[in-house]
Parts: C-alpha cells; sequence; structure tokens
C-alpha cells in the first residue's frame, strides 16, 4: 500500500499512454486489433486512471498502476470482439434460433462457400461452352428435381422473394387471402404491409379461424390476379378452423385465369412428420397440388444459407427473372455455393446424416440423454464435493424456432445448472461472456443447457465454461462478469 504517498506524487506515477502501448502484454491484441485502436484504448484507461487518482480513490505505485491500464484495455478490446459476428454456442434447444444465425450450415455447404468466398468461380460462366452462364444454375437444377417444380430462382431471403413475386405478378392488381393467414413473421415481416409495398391491393377473405372456397371465389373481380397463401410459420389456430386445400385453390384459380402462389415460409424438401412437423408444407406437395409458385427460407428447415427460394410455372418464373428487381434482389457467389451443397445432401439422400438442422431435428431422446449423462459426469468427476455449482440432469423440451412448427416441442434431456452464490442470471452472462460465448436459458432459476443444439465439437469448450464458472478450491471466481 501506499497511503503515504501525496496526491502530487501519486499522480506522478500514472504510467503514459505509450509506455501502455508498448507493453509487451498488450502486443498479441495490437497485432490483432491494429495500434490505433490500442492507442484509443490507452487513452481511455490513463483517463480514467488519472480520475481515480485525482479523487483519492486510487493511490499505487507505476507497476500496478501500469497492470490496471493494460487490463482495462483489454477488457475494452474483449468487449470490441463482442460486436464481430462470431461463433457462438446454443445450448438453448432452439433449433432454428433467429437471434443466433438461423441453421448453422453442413461441413460441405461451409467448405464450398469459403472456397467460393477465396477464389473465383463460374457464378456465370458455362464451362463447357465458354459462354455466360445463368446464376445459380445449378442448385435452381436440384431445386426443380427436389421440388418436381418446372424452374426455380434463388434470392436473398424469403421476404424478398415474397415481395418480388407480388410485385413482378400481382402489382396494380388485386390478392385475395384468408384473414387467418395475415400475419406478421419475425417482428419486421407483415404479410399486409408487403403487399402493400409490393403495389398489389389485398382483398381480405373470411374470419380468423374459418374460411372457405366460396369466400375466395365470391372476392374474385376484374382486378383479381391472385390467390395467396401464407403459411402460418409462427402460430397455430385450433379448435374451431377450416381453411381450403391447396388442390381447391389451385382448382379456383384456373377456372379464373389467376395465379395459385403458396409463401410457404419454412416449407421441407422431405416429409419430416416423424419428427412432430406434419404442418409443415412440404414444398413438393405444394406442386403437386397445383400451386403456380411457392417461395421458401434456404437457412429454415432447409438447413441452408440464407436465400429465398423461388419454384413454379417456368413462364411465371422466367417473368420474375427478367424483371429488375430480381437484379436487386439476386444472392452472392457464396450463397449458390453453400445452397448447391446442401441441396446435394438431398438428393444423394445423405440429409439426415449431413445437415446439422434435420440432424437436431432427428436426434432421439436416447441419444441426448446418454449425452447429457455423460457430460454431466465429466463435469461431476472435476468439480469437487462441496462446490457452490451444483449440476443436474433433467427432462424437458426443446423447441424448433425460426417460425416453424409452432407448438412442436421434442422431448430434451437438459443440464440444470445451480448454485448457492451465484444467481441463475449471473451465471448466464458469465457463460454469454465466455470464449466462444454460450446462450443458454433460465427456467425456474436454473440455468438449462440443451444438447441438441449443441455440436459434439463444442462439447468440450461449454464443459470448460461451465467448469470455470467455480475455481478449483469450489468457490466461485470473480473475474470477468
Ligand atoms: C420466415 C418466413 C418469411 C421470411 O423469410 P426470410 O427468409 O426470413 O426472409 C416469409 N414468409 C413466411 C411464411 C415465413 O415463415
Amino acid at each position: 500500500m501506499h497511503n503515504d504517498l501525496s496526491a502530487q506524487e501519486a499522480v506522478r506515477e500514472i504510467p503514459s499512454i505509450d509506455l501502455v502501448i508498448n507493453d509487451s502484454r498488450i502486443a498479441a491484441a495490437a497485432s490483432e486489433h491494429g495500434r490505433d485502436a490500442v492507442a484509443g484504448c490507452a487513452r481511455i484507461a490513463v483517463e480514467h486512471l488519472r480520475t481515480r487518482v485525482i479523487d483519492g480513490n486510487l493511490k499505487a505505485d507505476r507497476t500496478s498502476l501500469l497492470s490496471s491500464a493494460v487490463a482495462e484495455v483489454l477488457e475494452i478490446l474483449y468487449r470490441a470482439d463482442f460486436k464481430m459476428v462470431q461463433h457462438v454456442i446454443n445450448a438453448t434447444g432452439v433449433v432454428i434460433h433467429t437471434n443466433l444465425g438461423r441453421a448453422p450450415l453442413s461441413a460441405a455447404a461451409a467448405e464450398a462457400s469459403a472456397r467460393a468466398g477465396r477464389n473465383y468461380v463460374n457464378v456465370e460462366l458455362d464451362i463447357a461452352t465458354g459462354g455466360r452462364g445463368k446464376r445459380g444454375h445449378y442448385a435452381e437444377e436440384l431445386l426443380c428435381e427436389l421440388t418436381g417444380a418446372e424452374s426455380a430462382a434463388i434470392v436473398n431471403n424469403c421476404a424478398a422473394a415474397a415481395f418480388l413475386v407480388l410485385a413482378v405478378h400481382a402489382a396494380g392488381g388485386e390478392v385475395i387471402i384468408s384473414r387467418g393467414e395475415l400475419v406478421e413473421i419475425g417482428g419486421d415481416f407483415r404479410v399486409p404491409d408487403v403487399l402493400a409495398r409490393s403495389g398489389a391491393h389485398l382483398r381480405e377473405v373470411g374470419t380468423t379461424n374459418r374460411t372457405k372456397t366460396a369466400d375466395y371465389e365470391r372476392a374474385i373481380g376484374d382486378q383479381t390476379k391472385m390467390l395467396l397463401r401464407v403459411h402460418p410459420s409462427n402460430y397455430k389456430i385450433i379448435g374451431f378452423t377450416e381453411s381450403p386445400a391447396n388442390r381447391q385453390l389451385a382448382e379456383i384459380a384456373n377456372t379464373n385465369g389467376l395465379i395459385f402462389y403458396e409463401d410457404a415460409g419454412s416449407g421441407a424438401l422431405v416429409d419430416l412428420s416423424a419428427y412432430g412437423l406434419q404442418d409443415e408444407p412440404l414444398i413438393r406437395r405444394s406442386i403437386e397440388d397445383g400451386a403456380h409458385i411457392v417461395t421458401f427460407s434456404g437457412d429454415k428447415l432447409l438447413g441452408g444459407p440464407q436465400a429465398g427460394l423461388i419454384v413454379g410455372d417456368k413462364e411465371l418464373i422466367e417473368t420474375i427473372r427478367r424483371h429488375p428487381l430480381y437484379r436487386a434482389l439476386r444472392a452472392g457467389k457464396m450463397v449458390y455455393a453453400a445452397l448447391g451443397e446442401t441441396l446435394r445432401a438431398y438428393h444423394r439422400g445423405t440429409h439426415f446424416e449431413e445437415i446439422p438442422v434435420l440432424r437436431m431435428l432427428a436426434a432421439g431422446s436416447a441419444e441426448l440423454q446418454q449425452r447429457a449423462d455423460d457430460f454431466v459426469r465429466i463435469l461431476g468427476d472435476r468439480l469437487q464435493s462441496g462446490s457452490h455449482l451444483m449440476v443436474n440432469r433433467i427432462t424437458g423440451s426443446s423447441a424448433i424456432g425460426g417460425g416453424s412448427a409452432p407448438g412442436v416441442q421434442p422431448e430434451a434431456a437438459l443440464i440444470a445448472l445451480t448454485s448457492d452464490v451465484l444467481h441463475a442470471d449471473e451465471i448466464k452472462h458469465r457463460l454469454r461472456c465466455n470464449k466462444p460465448p454460450i446462450v443458454a436459458r433460465i427456467e425456474d432459476d436454473a440455468v438449462l443447457i440443451d444438447l441438441r443444439t449443441v455440436t459434439r465439437d463444442e462439447e468440450d469448450s461449454l464443459a470448460e465454461a461451465v467448469f470455470r464458472l467455480v475455481d478449483s478450491s469450489g468457490s466461485v471466481e470473480r473475474n470477468r462478469a
């Protein structure tokens, strides 16, 4: 302690900014973040020290003041790192987590995307002829094969796809939609707003819970261009409900020379009813049932990159492709590469082994229980008896998420973390500030870890982070919170 230092002497002990910048403990951060960023942080850290010393709140020698400044610089840079898009361990059990980037790619898709990113690619080159190739041709061909559609087009996301379809095929005319399908998806995609912006006029029919074929038929007039069906992805109306089958809507559209367009949202390329997902539209079936255009997301149940997939009748899709808006909404080369590999897995029939979203959905409760038990045992062996952290396996449920399959909650084996000295909020916070960050949820004052959405590769760092919540003596670590 240096309580005997005079105020003036204390101020003289404050390190210079240069001294902080040139400290060897900062060298690695300086090469990662750049000297300017480090200098900015050093200025802030030294200013903080000065204020505290002058206010008499801090008296220390030069060495420890320098250490404080260095620690603060590293802390500021560490927090700045949080803003980078980075690997996060999803321990929430929500398979398609929109805040966490939805679908993680398959290994093949991720590699294809990285390769496309690093190199020049044939995105608009026909290798066989040397002429100009069609963008996204390969992925589109696979989409046609997998859905039975005549033609396909790929844009940035499903919101863009829906907007494009409406703008190209319904602008200036009327679109008939059931009141039960005027939904909001993900907080910023409201079907009525998208319709209005596309220049189409909305004609609502039926009621929230019941719409009949006659409701659609009665609403058809001179201005009508389209019947729109929107899959109410993120909620479900149960009880006294009615809505026409796709076949019936297709028939009405055909009789009246209208387009029948279905925005399937998540949609599925394969039947997932064995996993409780019987309400998700199967794209192939929508096409078979006569939908002229169907749109769906690349990064929901399909398990690929963010993309909006448009499939349907050749002529209608070609009109979309020729529209200037298609050029504005088109996807990039990395998306085509990742999507191509993702679709190839379906084509090969290896989708359940390769595509993370499908693997996670299909994970059985016995498998998850085994993993959770092993995890608890490994941690239990490391945590000393009398530790302030309790780790238990409990049963509960996961969720599909991403505006898919509301109400479907697959059975899950969960790991519950509780502590007599740390609040659940504090545990959750510390896990989130881990490197890599870990996102978990709280239920009944326990932090719950659901391994369904955690890969085997991530288990070690997850266990390490949980173990580090308490130090080796069994008491709670007090650092970086
Ligand atoms: C999710 C969803 C969208 C939006 O899809 P993005 O790919 O997120 O743009 C549109 N319509 C429906 C029915 C959806 O479920």
